[in-house]
C-alpha cells in the first residue's frame, strides 16, 4: 500500500539542512538525512512503500513511516475522486477525519437526510447540505415563502413569494445539482402520526429545523424511538442559540432521558419560569440565525461522514452571541437509554 503526508503539511529544509514539517505545529526532523529529505518530498506526493527502498533501509523506513503516524501526518496513497466536482476542495477538508476521504466523501453521497422545517434554520443548512455533496433530501414544511423571511433564508428569491417553501427549496437544491432525489411534504407536523409520510423512506439523519409545535421534539423524539433513527435539531434566539444534543439510536439517550437529566440540574426556579414561557420570538437576525445554523450543518456533515467528530453528541451547545462564548450541557457518560429497547 501507499502512502502520502496529509495535504496540509508543508516540508521545509533550512540551509543548514535542518528539516521541519510544517501546518499548525513545527515538528523538527532531527538527523535527518539526505535521503530521508527525499523520501520525505517522495511521501509528499503519495508513492508506494518500494519507491523509499533505493533511498533508506528497511529500520530507517519504518522509523520515519512510524514518526508520521505517530504525528498524523501519514495517510494512504489517495487521489482525489471529485476533482472539477462542487466538493472537490472538501475533499482535503476531510482528510484530516479519514485515511481516505473520497471513501468518507462517498457516505455523504449515500445518505438520504430529512429536514422538518425548510425555514431560518432549515434553509441554511440545506444550502450546507447540498453544497456538501448529498444527494437525497426529504423535505417537510406547510409554510409559503413570504418577503420577511429573505433576511436570513437565503434559498429563497422575491419570485418564489407565496410559493410553498419545499417546492421553491427543491428549485434551489436543482440549480446547484439536477441530479439530487428530493422529496418534498407540505405538510404540518403535530403528531407522530403526521409524520408517517416518512415511513416508507430509508433515512440516516432527521433534523429538526421548525420551532412549532411547542411538543415538536417530543413528536420526532417518538418517531426517533419507534424508526430507530439519529436526529438532531437548533434554534436561534435573541441572545443565544443552541443546537444539539445529538441523538444515536443505541448509542446515546434519547431526548426525553437528555431532557430530564438537563431539567434536573437546571436551578428550578428558572425550570418553571421557562417552562411557561412561548419560546417563538418575533426577531430574527440573519448573521445570528446562520451562525448557529453552520454550526449544527458542521456536525450533520462530519457525523453523516465519519460517525464521528461531533460537537454536539449527547450535548446541548449554547452560543451566546453578545460575549462569543460557548456554553456546553454535556451527559458525558455516554450510554443509551433503555427506551431504545422498549419500542
Ligand atoms: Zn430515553
Amino acid at each position: 500500500m501507499g502512502y502520502k503526508l496529509v495535504e496540509r503539511v508543508k516540508l521545509v529544509v533550512l540551509e543548514d539542512q535542518r528539516v521541519y514539517l510544517v501546518d499548525d505545529e513545527l515538528l523538527e526532523l532531527e538527523g535527518c538525512s539526505e535521503m530521508g529529505i527525499n523520501a520525505l518530498k517522495r511521501l509528499k506526493n503519495g508513492c508506494e512503500l518500494e519507491a523509499l527502498k533505493d533511498l533508506l533501509d528497511e529500520k530507517e523506513r519504518r522509523e520515519l513511516l512510524q514518526l508520521l503516524a505517530e504525528n498524523g501526518l501519514l495517510r494512504e496513497n489517495w487521489s482525489n475522486q471529485y476533482s472539477d466536482d462542487i466538493v472537490e476542495k472538501q475533499i482535503y477538508y476531510l482528510e484530516e477525519f479519514g485515511s481516505n476521504p473520497n471513501i468518507l466523501q462517498h457516505k455523504l453521497q449515500q445518505a438520504t437526510v430529512a429536514i422538518v422545517g425548510v425555514g431560518g434554520v432549515g434553509a441554511v443548512i440545506l444550502q450546507h447540505l447540498v453544497g456538501a455533496g448529498i444527494k437525497s433530501f426529504i423535505l417537510i414544511d406547510y409554510d409559503k415563502v413570504e418577503r420577511h423571511n429573505l433576511n436570513r433564508q437565503f434559498i429563497y428569491n422575491s419570485k418564489q413569494l407565496g410559493m410553498l417553501k419545499v417546492e421553491a427549496a427543491k428549485e434551489y437544491i436543482h440549480q446547484i445539482d439536477n441530479n439530487i432525489r428530493v422529496n418534498i411534504y407540505p405538510v404540518m407536523i403535530d403528531s407522530v402520526n403526521s409524520l408517517s409520510v416518512l415511513d416508507g423512506h430509508n433515512i440516516d439523519l432527521l433534523i429538526n429545523a421548525a420551532d412549532q409545535p411547542a411538543n415538536l421534539d417530543e413528536i420526532l423524539n417518538e418517531y426517533s424511538l419507534k424508526r430507530r433513527i439519529p436526529w438532531v435539531g437548533a434554534s436561534v434566539g435573541l441572545h443565544v442559540g443552541t443546537w444539539g444534543p445529538f441523538i444515536i439510536p443505541d448509542k446515546t439517550m434519547c431526548m426525553e432521558c437528555f431532557y430530564r437529566i438537563e431539567n434536573q440540574q437546571m436551578d428550578k426556579l428558572e425550570y418553571t419560569i421557562r417552562e411557561r414561557i412561548n419560546p417563538l420570538i418575533k426577531a430574527s437576525f440573519g448573521p445570528t440565525n446562520t451562525i448557529i445554523s453552520t454550526f449544527l450543518a458542521k456536525d450533520v456533515i462530519l457525523y453523516l461522514a465519519t460517525q464521528d467528530s461531533i460537537s454536539s453528541l449527547q450535548t446541548r451547545c449554547e452560543f451566546d452571541f453578545r460575549n462569543l462564548k460557548m456554553n456546553r450541557f454535556r451527559i458525558a457518560h455516554l450510554k443509551p437509554c433503555s427506551c431504545w429497547k422498549e419500542y
